[in-house]
């Protein structure tokens, strides 16, 4: 019989409401692997009233404890890795290795929040001698997180983690195409010791439960990633209800290479920064901006750094037979727009083999950043390549795009690395590097990008609110 998955709440897994489940498939092979619950009204405000019980048993704990459970909860992933990479593989098709290290990377999220615990602490103001006015770092109470499907671990970690740090406790609903990681990760935080309903998973679509979620009234905050659309509509209701909300959405980011360039480690930067996740990270360097003298050199190594790549063992698939189609759609509209396909620009092989959603790495040169593919997300391993002349076009090109993610630079000229770095409008720049950055770099974006901040102390920011309290005294302190 097909596997089924419930939602966790309360602590322990709970049958939908309606009795329904939706069928997810492994996009590796095209199967179904498992079926998991739809959640809508009822099943949301089950999980919203657990998390809101909740609340009070999780700021019993002093805050060393709650640091010690996301410290905890770390170790359990650590040690259950090799499940939860399972269970990752098996809706979004990555290879083991592959979610492997989105564990890894995943359970530091714990362990940084773990440490910050009670961090930023408030502050004494000196009002006046007979005032003693100090502030002090609330928590919300119960944040509705809502994930995609790209990362779902990493996403899920990323802001559950500081929210239960500052105390609140939280609503998970992550992508109905990839929920079985997320609902793992909260059965760990109950077996680790986390009070019932602090961290709660519900599931279902994103217009039944995700929907609901976002309307619930004991919702205090809602931290969204996923697509521009979603978020505009998330932040519709959110305006409302006058409740805050972050948006982590999509991008289109620049990766800008100056001929001056160490150009061995900008094409290994550029490569990674459009096939890893198959193109599917919202920080993907999808637009490569190259300086016209070294345009050529750097696209014929680009190709053959591309032939390298073994599609099914180094680069899993796309994650939904919809994406497959999408990026076959952005296909014939370069051809439309009259790009060259440098490589790829093909269904890979292995899909016929697989059943699975394989793209072939591909790449476009001849492109201007007017056309579609330079100007729209395709969330798939494609890159468009742009040349320029100057350091100022290189800017303007880059900064001309509705979303602001992250951008690359790559330059021996480290003057010229820091003043590009500060013209450009996004939320993060690597100068000779290109990663997604670590649990302590803050990230997030500009425009069409989102707002708030995920990662670092700065996201710590988000998930507690301030309140200043100012007492009298009888007579004047000093
Ligand atoms: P999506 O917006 O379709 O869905 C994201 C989540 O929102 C899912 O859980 C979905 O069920 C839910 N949802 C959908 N409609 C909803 C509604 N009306 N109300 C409440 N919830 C709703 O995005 P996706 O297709 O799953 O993910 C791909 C997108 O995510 C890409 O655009 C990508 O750039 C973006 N993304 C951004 C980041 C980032 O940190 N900036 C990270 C990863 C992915």
């Amino acid at each position: 019989m097909m596997e089924t998955l419930d939602h966790w709440i309360g602590g322990v897994p709970v049958t939908p409401a309606g009795g329904e489940y939706l069928p997810v498939t492994d996009p590796a092979t095209g199967r179904t692997v498992r079926r998991v619950a739809r959640g809508g009204v009822a099943d949301v405000d089950a999980a919203v009233h657990a998390a809101v019980q909740a609340t009070a048993n999780w700021l019993a704990v002093p805050a060393l404890g709650r640091g010690r459970l996301l410290v905890e909860l770390a170790r359990a992933m650590r040690a259950d890795a090799t499940t939860l990479a399972a269970l990752e593989s098996s809706e979004t098709g990555k290879p083991e290795q592959v979610a492997l290290a989105e564990v890894e990377n995943s359970a530091t999220y714990f362990e940084f929040y773990g440490g910050l615990v009670g961090m930023p602490a408030g502050e004494t103001l000196d009002v006046a001698p007979d005032q003693h006015v100090f502030t002090i770092r609330e928590p919300f109470g119960v944040i509705g997180v809502i994930t995609p499907w790209n990362l779902p671990l990493n996403q899920s970690a990323r802001a559950c983690a500081p929210a239960l740090a500052a105390g609140n406790t939280v609503v998970l609903k992550p992508s109905e195409n990839t929920s079985a990681s997320s609902v793992r990760l909260a059965q760990l935080a109950t077996e680790v010791g986390f009070p019932a309903g602090a961290f709660t998973v519900v599931l279902g679509t994103g217009a039944e439960a995700g929907a609901a979620v976002v309307h619930h009234r004991d919702i205090a905050k809602v931290a969204f990633t996923g697509s521009v659309p979603t978020g505009q509509v998330i932040a519709g209701i959110a305006a409302d209800r006058v409740i805050p909300v972050t948006l982590e959405l999509g991008g289109k980011s620049a990766n800008i290479v100056f001929s001056d360039a160490d150009l061995d480690a900008a094409i290994a930067g550029a490569v990674q920064g459009f096939t890893a996740n198959a193109g599917q990270v919202c920080s993907a360097g999808t637009r490569l901006l190259v300086q016209r003298d070294v345009h050529d050199e750097v696209v014929s190594r680009l190709v053959d750094a591309v032939a390298r790549i073994r599609v099914g063992h180094d680069m899993g698939p796309l994650v939904t037979r919809e994406q497959f189609r999408k990026v076959q759609e952005y296909f014939k509209i370069a051809e439309s727009e009259g790009a060259r396909v440098e490589t790829g620009g093909t269904v890979s092989d292995f899909a016929a083999e697989s059943g699975g959603f394989y793209i072939d790495p591909t790449v476009y040169s001849g492109v201007d950043n007017a056309m579609r593919i330079a100007r729209e997300e395709i969330f798939g391993p494609v890159l468009v390549v742009i040349p320029f002349d100057t350091e100022a076009d290189a800017v303007a090109i880059a900064n001309d795009s509705d979303y602001g993610l992250v951008a690359g630079v790559w330059t021996r000229d480290i003057s010229r690395g820091l003043t590009v770095s500060g013209r450009l409008r996004t939320g993060q720049v690597f100068v000779n590097t290109w990663s997604t950055g670590s649990v302590q770099t803050p990230f997030g974006g500009w425009k069409n990008s989102g707002y708030g901040r995920e990662k670092g102390v700065e996201a710590l920011h988000h998930y507690g609110q301030i309140k200043c309290v100012t007492v009298k005294l009888d007579s004047a302190r000093l």
